[in-house]
């Protein structure tokens, strides 16, 4: 008999009515000798078929399902690849926007990959020993799809240490591009994929970024934790008065720079500073914008980070609602996957508490339409935002 995994009993229904992606290492029954990533058929304890999953020796989240089918695999990353072409072709791509996620890991039923394209410029992101073992496989299937003039790595995630992968990132084909030229609706944005974070560019929040864009005329605008000053593009593209963006990085301001004079803003309109947003935002007295942007990095890393993460969002916000002009916006954002929407938002109301000001929500975070969550995959969800009303 072929290797396969079977799972214990009752341990089925995840798989098959939950079509939950992961298969924990306690659920499971049997397996064979296998090597990390090998992928291996899964059948339930009465012997029926449930899934081709990638296996790891060691991590908890033992199997990772990549087809409920026995479809060969070549066809079926070959499949999900087109349907999440299509996904973003219908509603992404325009001659306003080339730059966008094909692959949002298990939201495209692909666990463990990332893939963003910026123009013709693929950027891969591999966090798991089964997808390691499948690059040659999709980077083939990936040429053939979008021709793309380069291919480069960037698997620096935490996710890839987990699996016992040492960080990669280089030029897997084509010829290395300094600086790729790419538009956001119609906002050009210089991307420099060896000196970036993320793949390039911060893609989920590009809802919000044009949500911005949509309040911004004749405000003034504050934009904290700025990276290539994405918030602060769009304010200024739709009329902003001034804008303020704040990044403790010297790389991001520096892009930050680039990109507002690449839109034909003047940096007289634009200020930048290279600063810590917690130091900065304690040492103002007040703020001058009505308008203020809260996009920092996650601030729970792991799970034990929570408490000192909602310590770390009450704070910021506290320290704006504190200040705020009366008819402040405030959008406040987390992008920590531990804290989830509820707890995100007690963590405000303990701010407005606290700063002893009057706040409502006036609109919650409008997801991606390139970084779609699976519903049997909740896990996916990490980015939510509000937008405020400091009265
Ligand atoms: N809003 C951005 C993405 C923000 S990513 C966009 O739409 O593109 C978070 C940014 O916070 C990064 O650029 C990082 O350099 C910056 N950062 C991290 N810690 C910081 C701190 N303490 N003070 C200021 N900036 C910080």
């Amino acid at each position: 008999m072929k290797k396969r995994v079977v799972l214990k009993p009752g341990k089925e229904k995840s798989v098959i009515a939950n079509r939950h992606p992961w298969i924990f290492s306690g659920a499971i029954a049997q397996a064979p000798s296998f090597e990390n990533g090998e992928i291996l058929p899964v059948y339930s304890h009465q012997g029926e078929f449930l899934a081709q999953a990638y296996f790891h020796t060691q991590n908890s989240i033992a199997g990772r399902v990549l087809s409920y089918t026995l479809s060969p695999i070549e066809q079926v990353i070959e499949e999900k690849l087109i349907k999440a072409l299509r996904l973003r072709e219908s509603l992404v791509l325009s001659s306003d926007t080339n730059c966008y996620r094909l692959i949002n890991a298990e939201g495209d039923g692909l666990p463990g990959l990332v893939i963003d394209v910026y123009d013709t410029a693929v950027v891969l992101q591999v966090n798991t020993w089964g997808i390691e073992r499948l690059k040659p496989l999709i980077l083939q299937k990936i040429k053939k799809l979008l021709s793309p003039t380069l291919i480069y790595e960037k698997s620096l995630s935490s996710a890839r240490l987990l699996d016992g992968l040492a960080p990669l990132e280089g030029v897997i084909e084509g010829q290395m591009q300094e600086e790729i030229l790419v538009k956001e609706n119609g906002i050009v944005f210089a991307v420099r994929l060896s000196d970036c974070q993320k793949t390039g560019l911060f893609l989920d929040q590009r809802e919000m970024r044009a949500m911005i864009g949509s309040l911004a005329k004749g405000r003034r605008v504050l934009n904290c934790f700025s990276y290539s000053a994405g918030f602060s593009l769009y304010a200024l593209q739709y009329g902003a008065l001034d804008v303020t963006s704040v990044d403790i990085a010297k790389s991001a301001c520096d892009q930050a720079k680039r990109n507002t004079l690449l839109n034909g803003f003047s940096l007289e309109r634009h200020t930048i500073l290279e600063e810590d947003v917690f130091a900065f935002l304690t040492h103002k007295e007040s703020f001058e914008q009505d308008l203020i942007i809260l996009d920092p990095p996650a601030f729970a890393k792991k799970r034990n980070d929570v408490p000192a993460a909602t310590q770390g969002y009450k704070r910021i916000n506290a320290e704006i609602m504190r200040k705020a002009k009366p008819n402040t916006l405030l959008l406040s954002c987390s992008c920590s996957y531990f804290i989830d929407r509820s707890l995100f938002q007690h963590s405000i109301f303990q701010a407005a508490s606290e700063a002893g000001r009057s706040v409502r929500i006036l609109q919650h975070h409008i997801s991606a339409y390139d970084h779609p969550i699976s519903l049997y995959h909740p896990e996916g969800d990490y980015l939510k935002s509000l937008l405020l009303h400091i009265e």
